[in-house]
C-alpha cells in the first residue's frame, strides 16, 4: 500500500464534470488500496474572477481581506470533489488549509508555509478517508487566513507530500508533463521523462510555469519525488527528482522564454561599499524580485551604471523607488525599457560541458537576434533580447541543441 498525495489544478476541475472525472480518477487509484491525500486548486478561472470581484469594490484592497476572499475559490472545490467521491461510493472528507494545520508567515498573498501539521490528516486516513485539502491557503500565527502565491496549490501539495514522507506527489495538470520548450512557439518540443529539481527552478525562474517555484524548492529539500501528468489521460508525465549521474549527459535540457520583463537602469552611481546594497534594499522590502543585474565598469569620475531586470507590471513602483534610490546617492538618470524578454537555457550537463554558451551566442547571431544583458548559473545561461524576437529565439536555441531529439 502506498501513500500518494495528488493535486488537480484548476481546469482539471473546471466544471462539476470534470470534478466527477476527477472523483473518477481518485476512485480508482483508492480501489488499488492506496492510501490518498488530495490537493485542489480553485475551479477554472476562479481565483481570476474573485480578484476581478475584489477591483470592482476597491482597486486597492487589504492584502488580508484579500486572502480572506480568493481562499474561498479551493474551499468550494474541496467540498465538491468530496461529494463527488461520496457518490462513488468512498468515504471522503474535505478540509481546509487552516484545518489540516498549514502554518504559514503572515506575508499576505504570497505567504510562506513554515510548518504543516500532519496530525489531522493522519486520523482522516486511520478512518479510511480520502482526505481532500483546499490548496494556496494556510494559516499564520495569529489565525489570519493566508494564501501562497498564485499557482500555490502545487506548494501545499508538496508540502504534505513532504509532511506524511509520501510515497509519491503527482501534480495532474492540463499540459502532458514537462516540455524541452513551449510546444506552442517550437511544435517539435518533446515531453522529458525526468528533470532535477535544479533543472525545474532554473525554467521556472525562466519562464516556465509548470510548478510553482516554491514547490520545487520544497520538493527539493525534503526530497519529494513529483510526477507532473496530465489529468485528461493516463500517460506518464515527467519525473522531477534529485540528480542522478546519468541526468548529466544531457547537455541542455529546455529553453525557457520569460515576456513580460522591464530593463530598469540607474546610471552614475558612485562606486563605494554598499552602493548595491541601497540599491536592491528597499526593491527586496517591498517584495519585487529582481532578476538579472548587471554593473559596468566605473568611469573616470569613478560612477558606473547599474541594470537590472523586473516583472513589468512592478515597472512603475521600481521607478518610484529608484527615484528615491537616486536621490540618497546622487545618482544620474533613472531609465526603463519595457520592450524586453529573457531567453535561457537549462542543463545540468553545463557544469562538465564546456562551450554551451558559445554555441547559444552563436546561434542567437545567426538569427541577427541582438543581446542586451547575459546572466549565468551552474546550469542556466539567459539572454535579455528584445520582446519581439523572443520566439525565434526559442526556436533555434532549441534546433541548436538538438532537443526534438530527447527521449
Ligand atoms: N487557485 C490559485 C491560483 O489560481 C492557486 C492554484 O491554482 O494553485 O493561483
Ligand atoms: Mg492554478
Amino acid at each position: 500500500m502506498a501513500l500518494i498525495v495528488q493535486k488537480f489544478g484548476g481546469t482539471s476541475l473546471a466544471t462539476p464534470e470534470h470534478i466527477k472525472r476527477v472523483a473518477l480518477r481518485v476512485v480508482e487509484e483508492r480501489k488499488k488500496g492506496n492510501e490518498l491525500v488530495v490537493i485542489v486548486s480553485a475551479m477554472g478561472a476562479t481565483t481570476d474572477e474573485l480578484i476581478e470581484l475584489s477591483r470592482k469594490i476597491s482597486q486597492n484592497p487589504p492584502a488580508r481581506e484579500l486572502d480572506m476572499l480568493i481562499a474561498t475559490g479551493e474551499q468550494i472545490s474541496s467540498a465538491l470533489l468530496s461529494m463527488a467521491i461520496h457518490a462513488k461510493g468512498e468515504k471522503a472528507v474535505s478540509l481546509t488549509g487552516p484545518q489540516v494545520g498549514i502554518l504559514t508567515d503572515s506575508f499576505h498573498t504570497k505567504a510562506r508555509i513554515l510548518k504543516v501539521n500532519s496530525k489531522r490528516i493522519l486520523n482522516e486516513l486511520r478512518k479510511g478517508n480520502i482526505v481532500i485539502v483546499a490548496g494556496f491557503q494556510g494559516t499564520d500565527y495569529e489565525s489570519n487566513i493566508t494564501t501562497l502565491g498564485r499557482g500555490g496549490s502545487d506548494t501545499t501539495a508538496v508540502a504534505i507530500a513532504a509532511a506524511l514522507k509520501a510515497d509519491i506527489c503527482e501534480i495532474f495538470t492540463d499540459v502532458d508533463g514537462v516540455f524541452t520548450t513551449d510546444p506552442r512557439i517550437v511544435p517539435e518540443a518533446k515531453k522529458l521523462p525526468s528533470i532535477t529539481y535544479d533543472e525545474m527552478l532554473e525554467l521556472a525562474s525562466a519562464g516556465a510555469k509548470v510548478l510553482q517555484s516554491r514547490s520545487v524548492e520544497f520538493a527539493a529539500k525534503y526530497n519529494v519525488k513529483i510526477h507532473v501528468r496530465s489529468s485528461f489521460h493516463g500517460k506518464e508525465g515527467t519525473i522531477v527528482m534529485k540528480e542522478i549521474e546519468s541526468m548529466e549527459s544531457v547537455l541542455v535540457r529546455g529553453v525557457a522564454l520569460e515576456k513580460n520583463q522591464a530593463k530598469i537602469s540607474i546610471d552614475g552611481v558612485p562606486d563605494y561599499p554598499g552602493v548595491a546594497a541601497e540599491i536592491f534594499e528597499p526593491l527586496s522590502k517591498e517584495n519585487i524580485n529582481v532578476d538579472l543585474i548587471v554593473q559596468g565598469a566605473p568611469d573616470r569620475e569613478g560612477k558606473s551604471e547599474i541594470t537590472f531586470t523586473v516583472d513589468r507590471e512592478e515597472t512603475e513602483k521600481v521607478i518610484k523607488i529608484m527615484a528615491k534610490v537616486k536621490e540618497k546617492l546622487g545618482a544620474g538618470k533613472v531609465g526603463c525599457d519595457k520592450g524586453v524578454a529573457k531567453v535561457s537555457i537549462v542543463g545540468v550537463g553545463m557544469r562538465t560541458h564546456p562551450g554551451v554558451a558559445a554555441r547559444m551566442f552563436k546561434a542567437l547571431s545567426r538569427e541577427k537576434i541582438n543581446i542586451e544583458l547575459i546572466s549565468t548559473s551552474e546550469i542556466l545561461i539567459s539572454c535579455l533580447v528584445r520582446e519581439e524576437e523572443g520566439e525565434k529565439a526559442v526556436q533555434a536555441l532549441h534546433k541548436e541543441f538538438e532537443l526534438e531529439k530527447m527521449q
